[in-house]
């Protein structure tokens, strides 16, 4: 690291920060614990029960191995976790059950993850005066108004009709026994509890909604690494699909809209959180890329040709095949039709831009997966075919 000290937004020197970070090890953690460990002084107490996708950075003999100290425990049930606040300046609260095939399936562990076991961070963290960022997601937002127009209505294409805005659009789930929006109403009412406790209590917060981050060490590849039954997101079932050489499942035609944005843009803009206090606390921010749009439909094309590219395999005659929801995720499962985040507060308040395109981002993060899991899933095929 560089010698010349960092300033933040403002001007002033960035202090080093102690961080307590819940949910380190996952995807969006072991990104952010790169990206503090190699750019900043800050300390990292990382917290989780799975250390896999941070090992790199616990090996011995790194220059930052007195900033970063791995805490494996389960925050349902550990007495740990209130002290190791206590330590610390800043708790980051990644933790959750995040990935669609579970919001239907496994209602009560979504609930209780995204909630309950998300209740006690936020009150240490109140009770003890600690700033606290708190990663919801953009699945708050639900549906659209435009999706309850006809739809050759020419109201859906008025950006009032879809743009999601954190401070005016509202809250529009489907209904109970529709269990897929379990996680979505879990997260919405953590977030209020964490903005009573700012306007009640002082608790300064910062709340985070994701649109659809991808990239490299996302989620898991089934059979190979991860849970052997589990069902991935969008980018790790087609990511699955495509070093297996199979056609990749296109869920209800495939018609839902997603803009996505690199893993490294979106770790810019929490890094700017946590440096920024003054212009963070009290917030909500929306964190995507507008300008990466596509149906799924045609984030498959895309992901095909691509991978095609990456690993000089040549494409399937019928590189996709349509799958009902209820076959693929079960019964209660129900989509968010369209998410464009709304970009106005995070500009005005942190200057931040995603700055990579899709084709840019899915070619980084496919080269990984090819030269990560192609010799792996060729092992896991060759053994299942002589079984
Ligand atoms: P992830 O599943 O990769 O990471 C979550 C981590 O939390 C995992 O490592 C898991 O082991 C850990 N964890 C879960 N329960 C725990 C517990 N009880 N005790 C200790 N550790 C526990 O998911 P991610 O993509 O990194 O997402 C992080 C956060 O961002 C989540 O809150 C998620 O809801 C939110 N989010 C992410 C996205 C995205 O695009 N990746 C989109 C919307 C919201
Ligand atoms: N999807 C799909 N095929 C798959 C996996 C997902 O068509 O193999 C669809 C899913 O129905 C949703 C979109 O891709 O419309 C994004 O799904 P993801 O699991 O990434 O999460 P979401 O964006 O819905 O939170």
């Amino acid at each position: 690291m560089s010698a010349v000290a960092r300033l933040d937004l403002d001007g002033r020197r960035i202090q080093p920060l102690t961080i307590c970070m819940i949910g380190a090890g996952g995807f969006i953690g072991s990104h952010l614990c790169e990206k503090l460990m190699l750019e900043t002084e800050h300390i990292v107490l990382a917290i989780d029960v799975y250390s896999d996708k941070i090992q790199h950075l616990l090996e011995s003999g790194q220059p930052w191995n007195n900033r970063i100290e791995f805490h494996r425990l389960n925050i349902k049930n550990d007495p740990r976790l209130e002290g190791l606040i206590k330590l610390s300046d800043l708790v980051i609260n990644l933790a959750a059950i995040c990935t669609p095939a579970d919001y239907n399936t496994r209602p009560l562990d979504t609930i209780y993850s995204n909630f309950i076991d998300a209740l006690p961070v936020v009150r240490y963290c109140s009770d003890n005066g600690k700033r606290l960022i708190h990663f919801s997601t953009c699945e708050v937002y639900g549906k659209t108004i435009g999706s309850f127009l006809p739809k050759e209505h020419p109201l859906r294409q008025d950006p009032a009709f879809y743009v999601l805005k954190e401070d005016q659009s509202p809250c529009i789930f489907g209904p109970v026994e529709k269990q897929r929006w379990s996680y979505a109403c879990a997260k919405q009412l953590i977030e209020r509890v964490i903005y009573a406790e700012g306007a009640e209590n002082a608790l300064e917060f910062t709340i985070v909604r994701p649109f659809n981050w991808i990239g490299p060490r996302m989620d898991f590849i089934p059979g190979v690494d991860g849970p052997s039954e589990g069902v991935p997101r969008v980018l790790a079932c087609f990511s699955n699909n495509l070093l297996r050489g199979e056609p990749l499942k296109l869920v209800d035609g495939g018609v839902s809209q997603r803009t996505f944005v690199y893993i490294k843009d979106a770790i810019e803009a929490v890094l700017l959180m946590i440096e920024n206090p003054s212009r963070a606390n009290g917030h909500i921010f929306n964190v995507g890329n507008p300008n990466n749009e596509v149906t799924v439909r045609e984030l498959a094309e895309l992901m095909s040709e691509i991978y095609c590219q990456v690993s000089g395999q040549p494409k399937l005659d019928n590189p996709t095949i349509d799958v009902s929801s209820k076959e693929f995720y079960g019964e209660g499962y129900d989509d968010s039709d369209k998410r464009i985040p709304d970009m106005t507060i995070i500009k005005q308040q942190l200057g931040w831009e995603p700055q990579t395109s899709l084709p840019d981002l899915l070619h980084t993060t496919l080269t990984y997966q090819h030269r990560t899991y192609a010799m792996a899933i060729k092992q896991v095929i060759t053994k299942s075919v002589a079984s």
